[in-house]
């Protein structure tokens, strides 16, 4: 993953930590709350404890990682020595105070540079993912804008000590069972591999090489790519889209399928069923009104699909198939899926995205967060937890809210929208 210190996010099959479609990198990262409001002597004396306590996890751990087959010498060379990594630690607890919009990740993320270096890829790699390709029946594109949105085509894999990041995670916190599922797996991929623990480098959430894999989705679908006998995800190139295809092969990549296309709604569409997961056939989404962008009638096939809407029924409109769905195999946020999908259509030479984005819509805070969430529950709508993450429960409840009163109910969240609720709960309450 690029700008892997500040970014939120677990890679290939890890777990996403995104907390809105907007996904990775809050503009503000609040530091760990827990040191906030500290004295520099307490955070001395706190730091004193947890290392203590990191250094009983490693030394309790081993039995765990010998009982799954870890040798006693890896897990000696590997774990000795090793601090707990406050980067690690901060970056665990991160909360983003702004969830980025997604259209401000969509021009980061498929920059002008990165469509161009991503070409760039295609043709100096011709050759490896031709071959990759054939042997795994997923696109060279999709391969390569994974690549881009990884590592920013290997320009920035992380300089985490992996056993360090992994161990950080594992000792405490909210990663503690995928920080402890993955030291056991990036030991075993030492062993198997032969590597040198020292050179084993990661993001801070154990994401490595050029297409940051997790180490359990390594021993799962890595593969040899350059047919050196070797599975080096850090310093080949073609082992490293070639493992990518294999993952997305596994989880069901369907060469010759759209991942999706950009769709226009008809001014009376039912936005409560835009939805990925409401999937219809192709004919149905026409009897409903649904275009192409172009205007032109959708086929009439019996491929099914759902609506993606990023920036709800003010932004652009998608038309995702089961091939967008394996890209969240990989990375489980649907800003992401889109991402990598876009940046492969336009390193293909695809046109850019047709509808404008809600760019003067003010991101919401995670207070307001917060706030939206306990104002659904005041008029009577369940949102789930009040915790400022909007999750599936949190958006069927404001779609209810946004029928009950006539508004488009497409889910998003937007101070308009938060105002709204505030002058009904006022207009309720007196
Ligand atoms: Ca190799």
């Amino acid at each position: 993953m690029m700008r892997s210190m500040s970014r939120p996010k677990l890679s290939a099959l890890g777990i996403s930590i995104l907390l809105c479609a907007a996904g990775p990198t809050g503009a503000l990262a609040q530091t760990a709350p827990s040191q906030a409001q500290m004295t520099p002597a307490q955070i001395v004396a706190q730091n004193r404890i947890e290392d203590a306590k990191f250094a009983a996890f490693v030394k309790d751990f081993r039995d765990t990682a010998l009982k799954a087959g870890i040798s006693p010498e890896i897990y000696d060379r590997s774990m000795t020595g090793i601090s707990r990594n406050p980067r690690v630690a901060q970056l665990n607890l991160n909360q983003p105070e702004f969830a980025r919009p997604v259209w401000e990740y969509l021009d980061s993320a498929v920059s002008p540079d990165r469509v161009t270096n991503g070409q760039k890829m295609v043709a100096t790699y011709a050759q490896p993912l031709a071959h990759i390709e054939s042997r795994f029946s997923v696109p060279k594109e999709i391969l390569v804008a994974i690549w881009g949105m990884e590592s920013n085509y290997g320009e920035a894999m992380g300089n985490f000590n992996m056993f360090e990041a992994l161990a950080t995670l594992a000792y405490d916190g909210p990663r503690a069972d995928f920080g402890r599922k993955e030291l056991i797996a990036a030991l075993k991929m030492e062993e198997q591999e032969h590597l040198d623990p020292t050179k084993m480098t990661s993001s801070w959430a154990g994401a490595f090489g050029h297409t940051q894999f997790i180490p359990s989705a390594f021993l799962a679908h890595a593969v040899d790519g350059d047919g050196d006998g070797k599975r080096d995800l850090w310093h080949s190139a073609p082992d490293a889209l070639a493992s990518t295809a294999s993952l997305l092969a596994d989880a069901g990549w369907h060469l010759g399928d759209a991942w999706g296309y950009e769709i226009a709604l008809p001014k009376d569409f039912p936005y409560e069923e835009a939805d990925v997961d409401n999937v219809k056939t192709v004919a149905q989404w026409r009897k409903l009104g649904v275009t192409k962008i172009s205007g032109a009638e959708l086929p009439h096939g019996e491929a099914t699909a759902g609506i993606y809407l990023p920036a709800g029924a003010h932004g652009p409109a998608f038309l995702v198939f089961d091939n967008f769905k394996t890209v969240l195999k990989y990375n489980n946020a649907a800003s992401y899926a889109l991402a990598v999908c876009y940046l492969a259509d336009r390193i293909a030479g695809g046109a850019p995205i047709v509808a404008s984005w809600p760019r003067d819509e003010i991101p919401l805070s995670r207070d307001e967060r917060v706030a939206f969430q306990a104002d659904l529950k005041k008029l009577g709508f369940d949102p789930g937890d009040v915790d400022g993450v909007l999750g599936h429960k949190g958006r069927a409840a404001l779609r209810a809210y946004q029928k009950s009163h006539g508004l488009p109910p497409d889910g998003f969240a937007t101070e308009n929208l938060l105002e709204h609720m505030e002058r009904d709960i006022v207009a309720k309450g007196s």
